[in-house]
């Protein structure tokens, strides 16, 4: 259905230098249920971003299941940054669970910050680590080891590495239980993923997956324990992924959510912000009342790519 929609082209400063970015750009638009976040990243060709628009609509058109919960746990994220950095966000994020990126630096550097995490959480809490495909199978088995001694214990590794077989591999050679994230998002037909051998735990975000509905069908499909992780979506997005969180039968593990922190600002002032480690469900996203803040100064690429991606 092609619909007539004033669209909103945002760009927000990113706090620490996140995947690469400085600065997040993405598209608001509002439909009949509410408004949809258009925010697949640059690089994506207009095959990947067809599920990113296709999740927007779901929200601005439909709306989304009927929750199973009223509020959703979330881990904190600490970026490549000092250990004494790294201490300061995990001990004021109020959070339980803290995911760690990892492979960007030293090893040493790594193991050094995760010791600072462990020492914020306290031995309760649980430490993740993502290193987001950059390792090799050896390197792999090496880091997790180190790792998982420096933090005193791993809850999980996402992606080691590229391929499922690699993540097998790794899998058969550490203790640590292995995360899948790109090989189902980034995978042609998610649903067909045989994640079964290569990971203990998957990770499903909304967007990449092309709506709550449709990831939904994705972690049924995968069989495994699910984390739902955000795309580092402004509040409007993130609620698609709250909901998504909020509708899955089984939600064993603190959910990647809480990146609203990483942005330097939101496009609402009704910000989905955790509280003591928690975000709560909403029926529809915040509605974007600061946009006008962040409104981007070149829409023009971004209204092109989302029209090239409706019309296809
Ligand atoms: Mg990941």
């Amino acid at each position: 259905m092609r619909l007539n929609l004033a669209v909103h082209v945002y760009s927000v400063p990113m706090r620490v230098r996140f995947r690469g970015i400085t600065q997040r750009t993405g598209l608001l638009f509002e439909g009949p249920a509410g408004w949809g976040e258009f925010c697949p990243f640059e690089e994506y060709d207009d095959d990947e971003a067809a599920a990113w628009l296709a999740c927007a609509l779901e929200a601005a058109n439909e709306g989304w299941p009927t929750p199973l919960r009223d509020r959703v746990p979330v881990n904190c994220t600490v970026p490549v940054v000092s250990p004494e950095k790294a201490h300061e966000i995990v001990a004021r994020s109020g959070c339980s669970t803290a995911k760690v990126k990892v492979a960007e630096s030293t090893l040493e550097e790594d193991c050094l910050r995760l010791e600072a995490v462990r020492d914020a959480l306290g031995p309760q809490g649980f430490v993740r680590v993502d290193a987001n495909m950059l390792w090799d199978v050896d390197t792999a088995v090496a880091a997790i080891k180190a790792m998982d001694k420096a933090a005193g214990g791993l809850q999980y590794v996402e992606q080691p590495c590229h391929t499922l077989d690699e993540l097998a591999a790794v899998r058969r050679k550490v203790n640590v239980p292995i995360a899948a994230d790109e090989s189902i998002r980034k995978a042609e037909d998610p649903l067909k993923v045989a994640v079964s051998g290569a990971a203990d735990i998957a990770v499903i975000k909304v967007a990449p997956l092309g709506g709550v509905r449709k990831a939904l069908e994705v972690a049924e499909a995968c069989g495994l324990p699910c984390v739902v992780s955000s795309a580092l979506e402004t509040s409007v997005g993130m609620a698609a992924g709250v909901a998504l969180a909020a509708a899955l039968p089984e939600l064993d593990y603190a959910c990647g959510l809480a990146t609203l922190s990483l942005l330097d600002g939101d496009v609402t002032s009704d910000s989905l912000l955790p509280k003591d480690g928690y975000l709560p469900v909403l029926t529809k996203a915040p509605v974007p009342d600061r946009i006008e803040e962040f409104e981007s100064p070149a829409p023009k690429a971004w209204v092109d790519r989302y029209e090239r991606v409706l019309s296809r």
